[in-house]
């Protein structure tokens, strides 16, 4: 059954979470790799070759080996901090992805956090 929005647990903080991250598997840029992105992707391009070469080279390799390509944690996340690691170039999706929203619920209640 759909629990009524007053019945949804209040979350104020991404603290000791990071559920949302666990199964991107690489941060979710929109148009990869393509000419033009959006604008964290093309800041991305513009000031990180490193991140950008590190990119590519998992999403080869995960094209080799048939995956993955969701499901996994991303690339990006650390796990023992629970945070991004290039936080300040994470994409538009993870920026606008609501703290306390539905997906964010689904997200810890997959994740075992409550
Ligand atoms: S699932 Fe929700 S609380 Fe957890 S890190 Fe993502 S936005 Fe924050
Ligand atoms: S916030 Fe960072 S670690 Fe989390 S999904 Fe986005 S890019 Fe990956």
């Amino acid at each position: 059954m759909v629990p009524k929005a007053d019945e949804l647990p209040v979350i104020k903080s991404c603290d000791g979470c990071g559920a949302c991250c666990q199964v991107v598997t690489r941060p979710p840029f929109y148009q990869v790799f393509q000419e033009n992105g959006e604008e964290a992707w093309e800041r991305l391009r513009r000031d990180r070759p490193d991140l950008m070469a590190e990119l590519s080279a998992d999403y080869c390799q995960s094209q080799q080996n048939g995956g993955p390509f969701f499901g996994t944690p991303c690339l990006w996340y650390d796990p023992s901090t629970q945070r991004c690691r290039h936080y300040d170039y994470r994409p538009r999706a993870c920026r606008e992805f609501e703290i306390g929203s539905r997906d964010c619920l689904d997200a810890r209640r997959r994740a075992g956090i409550h």
